[in-house]
Parts: C-alpha cells; sequence; structure tokens
C-alpha cells in the first residue's frame, strides 16, 4: 500500500512539471468537426523526414515550458466553446506521466483526442483500458513492413507495434483515424497499393498532401508536393477499403 501511494505521489509530482512545450487555444484542423485546444509535447522516437515539428522533435529544450495550471486556466475561459483537447507531439506516448496527465484533464471534463504514431502498444492500451480518450489518431507512414517503415520514419523494429495498435484500434468502441502523409519519394500509387489491404475495414482514413516547410530532412524543402489530380486518385484507389475517407490536397 505504501508503495502504491509513493508511487501515486511521484507521478503527481511528474504531472505538475509535465514537459507542454506549446498551447493552441483554438484549432478547427486538429480535431476533424471539432474546435479544439491543441497541447504539444516534447520529443519523438521517429525521425520522418517531412516531419514540420523540427525543434519539437530535435531541440525541445530550447522551446519555453508552458505550465499545467496556466493550460487549466486559460481553458476554463473557453468552457462551453471547445469541445476537447488534442494532445500531440512530437510523440506523447514518449512521456511516462501521460496517463496522469490526461486523467488530470478528464476530471475536468473534457474530451480527449491522442495523436500517436503508433510506438508504444503498452501505453495506448492502458488509455484506452482506462477510458482516457475519445478519439485516436494513429500515425501509418508507409507499408507495414521493416524496409519502408525504415524510409518513412528512420527507425526498426516498430512495424509490431503499429499493427497491435491498428488491430486495438479496430476492436475497440473508440473514435479514430488513421493519418498518412503522401510524401513523394515514399508514398506513390504503388506503395498505397501494397499499404490499403493492409489496413482494410478500418474506420477511416486522411491522405494528407505533404508541406514542404522547415522539414526534419532539408532536401525536402524544395521537394514539390503531388498535384490535386494525383492526390484525388490516390483517393479513389481508397474507396471501399476503409469507412470513410478523407484527403487533404
Ligand atoms: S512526423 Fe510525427 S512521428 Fe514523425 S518525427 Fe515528426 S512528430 Fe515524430
Amino acid at each position: 500500500m505504501n508503495a502504491l501511494i509513493k508511487k501515486d505521489e511521484r507521478l503527481l509530482h511528474k504531472v505538475e512539471s509535465f514537459p507542454i512545450k506549446g498551447f493552441l487555444e483554438t484549432s478547427l484542423l486538429d480535431w476533424c468537426g471539432k474546435l479544439s485546444a491543441v497541447l504539444f509535447l516534447p520529443g519523438c522516437n521517429f525521425r520522418c523526414p517531412y516531419c514540420h515539428n523540427t525543434e519539437l522533435v530535435l531541440q525541445p529544450h530550447k522551446l519555453p515550458d508552458v505550465s499545467m495550471d496556466y493550460v487549466l486556466r486559460r481553458l476554463r475561459k473557453f468552457k462551453g466553446w471547445i469541445d476537447g483537447i488534442v494532445v500531440t507531439g512530437g510523440e506523447p506516448t514518449l512521456q511516462p506521466a501521460l496517463p496522469s496527465f490526461i486523467r488530470r484533464i478528464k476530471k475536468k471534463n473534457w474530451l480527449v483526442k491522442l495523436d500517436t504514431n503508433g510506438s508504444n502498444i503498452d501505453m495506448l492500451k492502458q488509455l484506452i483500458d482506462e477510458q482516457l480518450l475519445d478519439c485516436v489518431a494513429l500515425d501509418i507512414k508507409a507499408p507495414l513492413n521493416e524496409v519502408d517503415y525504415y524510409r518513412a520514419t528512420g527507425r526498426c523494429f516498430i512495424i509490431e507495434s503499429i499493427k497491435e495498435c491498428l488491430e486495438l484500434l479496430k476492436s475497440s468502441n473508440i473514435d479514430y483515424e488513421l493519418r498518412t502523409t503522401v510524401c513523394p519519394g515514399l508514398i506513390d500509387k504503388k506503395k498505397l497499393k501494397q499499404l490499403l489491404p493492409q489496413i482494410k475495414g478500418a474506420k477511416r482514413l486522411v491522405l494528407q498532401n505533404f508541406r514542404p516547410s522547415q522539414t526534419i530532412d532539408s532536401r525536402l524543402q524544395h521537394l514539390m508536393p503531388y498535384p490535386k489530380e494525383y492526390m484525388q486518385e490516390l483517393g479513389q484507389m481508397s474507396e471501399g477499403y476503409v469507412n470513410e475517407l478523407r484527403v487533404v490536397e
């Protein structure tokens, strides 16, 4: 019993000093159909070449901290306006105190959406089991094999966790979407054709076009995104594999 109390105290302390590195008070883009606040957590275990959150991923210590108290105070002002809170990164599941942090948000009766790259099945399972999430956006970066995933993320041996996250979401009652950034050189029609059967039956797929600004791999900053017509063709190819589809051109 004493050990449990001590653990709770430690987690409580961690929540007080929980690392929030960015706070967007209102957004219409981060939770489809909802007005949300967005919290950005530092660090990521992936190195996607097209990532825009360069500083948050590579040098989070250079960004100022936003205190939890400040966030909660501001959110109180938006009660009744905002539908929920998006917890994003970086990769939020790298923070061991994430469950305690979300528990605290849920106590204030906010809806919570988590954005994750799928590398931490254990934490996702815990959060879902404890009913701490109302929506999850799971990144699907490439066809689900080690070679393509390594090219898209710079990391090996993560496929099993991502597949498990996908199956967990499919078998849960939770609202979720899969998000694929369509970056030339990483995703094309051939790659999407490999990927679609692997996610068949998923609730919602968002295909979002690559944007060439402030990318982790600076060589991509001059890469042209796919034209609108190509994105539409990818959308047409995806019909029938998922229940809902959104193409962000
Ligand atoms: S795109 Fe997402 S998963 Fe990839 S490096 Fe950036 S924050 Fe991490």
